[in-house]
């Protein structure tokens, strides 16, 4: 007999995940608190470790012809606006066989919502999980009209993870850094000089900014990102337009030029939290930013939430599949094809392969994440130091990415590590 799983959460991680265990032939219900799903924010960065996975679901020419294939990741001083350094983004495609790619987030949404419900996966909306039971056979979702028992439960119910409170009593970490961000019609920025086919970022003291095109460059997206006085105050009313302003005072007109173009009345205060040594307790797991919320410096939040589902997935199907482990040219792309229905697979092995893989790796994006957002926020001699190592980088030396970018993640077996826990770069 099949099981029956339910994920809480219809975010990116919640929706990765039922497709992954629907393409693996179990039987899933999403559990959504709002009235529909959706995403709210703009355009995210994903990198050839996840569009690997979403060409393997066929996913990718769909999320491709919806986004845009930037030609390079460009790091510039926001100070003097002066060039830093650049990854070529011909050559990564080439090295991990797939593309980094720059898409809205709802469409990324919206293409994993579609797939959920062409798989068949049962799609709930209005649920607030408020807690959850666990034992050795099973699990169960408590919401305020009652229980949902499953085989399995997974929570990908976000950063304020309710189901988080079973493994720990920590809190969201404040990293004091607040994000505007902003999503335009490319006409806006034709007067402006910004660059319309790479990602740009501007690195500055306590601030940066991104840009890069969206919608198969229809759109331009911004993203500006600044530590908050008042929140280094310890004060409520953090990360308001005004400290926007006065963050960005001192950076090159470029930078300066798009910020009027933020939206102002919304902004992202940024958290991460320390990382937990494991996600599985009896039947329950987390994935997501339930379980491993960033800083966003590294652009992988979404995408180590498709790795945990790709993981999930891989396990729980009837004839695992080896996680791949060569660089190189990719495969055709594969057709979405309805899966049949599997006997129930050995739960208790699938989520200790699970823990066995993931935590690992994404403690070591989280800690990453931490240092690379020291590195950017550099100021006087610091940022002079930081100016001549990215200057003098190798332009096509990956040592830094390839723990990241390649394959490594979805397997036990884990590249050193490049900032050990407590390095300040
Ligand atoms: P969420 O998106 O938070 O989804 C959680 C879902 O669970 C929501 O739908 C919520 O309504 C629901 N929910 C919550 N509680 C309950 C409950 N009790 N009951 C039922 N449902 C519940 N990542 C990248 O990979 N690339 C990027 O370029 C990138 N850029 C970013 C830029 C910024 C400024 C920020 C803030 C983040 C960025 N990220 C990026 C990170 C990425 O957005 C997140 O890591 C990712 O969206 C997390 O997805 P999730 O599904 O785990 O959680």
């Amino acid at each position: 007999m099949t099981s029956s799983v339910v994920v809480v959460g219809g975010g990116i991680g919640g929706l990765a995940t039922a497709l992954s265990l629907t393409r693996a032939g179990q039987r899933v219900t999403v559990l959504e608190q709002a009235s529909s799903f959706g995403e709210v924010g703009a355009g995210m960065q994903i990198a050839p470790n996840c569009t690997r996975i979403l060409h393997e679901w066929g996913l990718l020419d769909e999320v491709t012809s919806l986004g845009v294939l930037p030609e390079r990741i460009v790091m510039k001083d926001a100070v003097d606006g002066r060039l830093l350094s650049a990854l070529d983004l011909h050559d990564v495609e080439r090295r991990y066989g797939f593309p980094y790619l720059v898409i809205h987030r709802s469409d990324l949404h919206g293409v994993l919502l579609r797939a959920c419900r062409s798989a068949g996966v049962d799609l709930v909306t209005d649920v607030t999980v408020t807690g959850y039971t666990s034992s050795p056979t099973g699990a169960t979702a408590i919401h305020d009209g009652g229980t949902v028992p499953a085989d399995v439960v997974i929570a990908a119910d976000g950063l304020h993870s309710v189901a988080r409170r079973v493994f720990s009593d920590d809190e969201p970490v404040s990293s004091a850094y607040v994000a505007y961000r902003g999503a335009v019609p490319i006409d806006k920025v034709a007067e402006l000089d910004v660059h319309l086919k790479d990602v740009v970022v501007y690195v500055g003291p306590r601030c940066h900014l991104v840009q890069y095109p969206l919608r198969g460059g229809e759109m331009f997206n911004q993203v500006a990102v600044f530590e908050s006085p008042k929140a280094k105050l310890g004060l409520a009313d953090w990360g308001t337009p005004d400290e926007l302003d006065a963050a960005f005072a001192g950076s090159c007109p470029q930078v300066r030029a798009g910020l009027h173009l933020m939206w102002r009345d919304r902004w992202w205060r940024m958290f991460d939290r320390e990382p937990l040594d494991t996600w599985v307790t009896g039947r329950l797991a987390l994935t997501g930013d339930a379980a491993h919320p960033p800083l966003q410096y590294l652009a992988q939040g979404a995408v180590m939430a498709i790795e945990d589902a790709w993981v999930l997935g891989t396990h729980a199907a009837p004839s695992p599949r080896p996680a791949p482990d060569e660089l190189g040219p990719r495969p055709a792309s594969p057709k979405l094809e309805p899966h049949a229905v599997q006997p129930a697979p050995d739960w208790d092995a699938v989520l200790a392969a699970y823990n066995a893989v993931r935590p690992e790796h994404c403690r070591r994006v989280l800690t990453t994440a931490r240092s690379w957002g020291e590195f950017w926020h550099h100021d006087g001699p610091e940022r002079a130091w930081r100016n001549e190592v990215l200057r003098n980088r190798n332009l096509y030396d990956y040592s830094y990415v390839d723990w990241l970018f390649g394959p490594t993640a979805l397997t036990p077996d884990q590249e050193p590590e490049m900032f050990p826990s407590g390095t300040s770069v």
